[in-house]
């Protein structure tokens, strides 16, 4: 910890943001417009962050005015309780019953901030549209869900294909211009400073680096929005370390730094463990097909949200996990919606397809004529896979990997699992950052994948720009209040 006599001070604001992603530019722009002068620290050399690169997807309900465009029926307690189905067990119910409570007035702030999302559904499971669609579900209507909440589709996104995260990010940057916030790139926070270097004293700035040379910001109050830690391979040693030597979904600069900096000053940091988990392949094969792991066994209804059945295969199944289709599956999905994927092997009896893959013989056949003897009767009995995706596979028969214990290579530099983690700085819901004793350090608020989110073991695409954006909002408005003074 640095005490703010150490360097000389060069700039003072009221709210330092440090991180440009879409939680700290939605905590700007909060702080901004509630009168405070902002500075925004970056450390890429752009702007944006993982959230500019991401599919753009924001997770958003209880009959929000893009749901009604499209006559879907929605209630907040049903979105709290898909939610807390959905990334349990160990969800955060405190911070998804606040964010289900303000989900429909951030929907409308973001859309008053310039997003858009466009009055049109995307009916199928899938990671990402590939057109302009304003929303698509995330497994709402798969069991066990289905039965706990009434389904509606709640991913809401900018008029992008595939990664809107780039138009999403666009919008929000061009606001925060315009609300008159200073984005200063390239500058590395390293330090944050205590008043007097008094270890119960305010955070009152930061220390920071550009091209080696060191400057001191001070500030009424900082906020923390500087992504998660997937490129710390120490980091991820220490807390997540079923996620060492998988891919990493990122935009590279996820270090780990802005935690690490607040542990150093004493906050407590939650559910560190918890990752996202992110299989490569084209969701259309996965739905119509099976999903089978190392046994040759199913072990999920294969229209959840692929993330789901992603962690579910990697975390909790023998290894490998295949994609079994047949022609009819891979003929129905148009050649947009396939990402290249092809299968590796094709063969005209089961058997032989199981041998090629590797698997046990006995085991894929008896799976494959439990799946026709329930899809001939239409019902899954074993998973509940809806009806519409239940057909009987006929020969030939293909097979693609999934990159769960593939051999590296196989599918390119996609090879294998991929992930991001959801952990971070312990916040409440004020987006206050947490002391071990679970006091608030004064003068520091967090946001974003630098913070545990509404995460328990399970994730869903949308929730992470979607706490991002929401706590990022709180930590702004409530910066702004402790560090403006009539
Ligand atoms: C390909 C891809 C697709 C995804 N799709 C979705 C999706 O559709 N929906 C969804 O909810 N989530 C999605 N995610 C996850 C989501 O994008 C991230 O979890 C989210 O953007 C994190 O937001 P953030 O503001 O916390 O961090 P970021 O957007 O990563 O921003 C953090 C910023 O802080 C900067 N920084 C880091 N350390 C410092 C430092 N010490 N000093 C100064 N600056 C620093 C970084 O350079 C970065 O610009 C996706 C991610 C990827 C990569």
């Amino acid at each position: 910890m640095a005490s703010s006599s150490d360097t000389t001070t060069t700039e003072s604001t009221d709210v330092l943001v440090l991180g440009s992603g879409i939680a700290g530019i939605c905590a700007a722009i909060e702080a901004a417009e509630a009168g405070a002068k902002v500075i925004v620290l970056e450390g890429a050399s752009g702007p944006g962050g993982a959230s500019a690169q991401s599919g753009g997807e924001i997770y958003l309900g209880g009959g929000t005015s893009t749901q009604q465009a499209v006559g879907m029926d929605d209630s907040t307690e049903a979105m709290k309780a898909f939610l807390t189905a959905a990334l349990g067990p160990n969800a955060d119910e405190e911070k998804i019953e606040a964010y289900c409570d303000g989900a429909i007035e951030h929907h409308d702030w973001l859309l008053a901030h310039g997003l858009e999302f466009r009055h049109e559904v995307w009916d199928e499971p899938t990671w990402m549209p590939s057109t302009e669609v304003g929303l698509m579900w995330m497994g709402e209507r798969a069991k066990p869900f289905s039965d706990l909440a009434r389904p509606a589709a709640r991913g809401h996104r900018p008029p992008q294909g595939m990664f809107a995260g780039e138009t999403l990010m666009a919008r929000l940057l061009a606001t925060a211009e315009k609300a008159g916030i200073d984005i200063r790139t390239e500058i590395k926070t390293r330090t944050l400073v205590r008043e007097s270097g008094d270890p119960a004293a305010p955070v009152c700035g930061v220390i920071a680096t550009h091209f080696g040379e060191q400057l001191e910001f001070r500030a009424g109050a900082v906020i923390i929005a500087t992504g998660g830690f997937v490129d710390n391979e120490r980091m991820l040693e220490q807390w997540a370390p079923q996620q060492v030597g998988k891919g990493k979904v990122t935009d590279g600069h996820s270090d780990g730094s802005g935690i690490e900096m607040a542990m150093r000053v004493g906050a407590a940091v939650r559910r560190m463990h918890q990752t996202e988990t992110a299989l490569p392949v084209a969701a259309p094969l996965v739905t119509n097909g099976l999903l089978v792991d190392g046994g040759g066994r199913r072990f999920i209804n294969e229209d959840r949200y692929p993330g789901l059945y992603s962690h579910a295969a990697v975390h909790h199944r023998p290894a490998p996990t295949w994609i079994i289709v047949d022609e009819d599956i891979v003929d129905a999905v148009p050649e947009t919606e396939l990402w290249g994927m092809r299968p590796t092997h094709v063969a005209e009896t089961i058997e032989e397809l199981a041998r090629d893959c590797g698997l046990p013989e006995r085991g894929l056949a008896d799976t494959l004529a439990e799946y026709n003897a329930d899809a001939e009767a239409g019902e899954d009995r074993a998973f509940g896979k809806e009806s519409r995706f239940l057909k009987p596979l006929t020969s030939p028969y293909g097979a693609y990997p999934t990159g769960n214990g593939m051999r590296k290579g196989l599918m390119g530099s996609e090879s294998m699992p991929q992930g991001f983690t959801l952990g971070g700085l312990h916040t409440d819901l004020d987006s206050r950052v947490l002391d071990l004793a679970g006091e608030p350090i004064a003068g520091l608020y967090a946001a974003g994948r630098a913070t545990h989110g509404l995460h328990g073991e399970g994730y869903i695409s949308g929730t992470s720009l979607g706490d991002g954006s929401f706590f990022g909002r709180r930590a702004g408005r409530n910066a702004a209040k402790e560090s403006v003074h009539e």
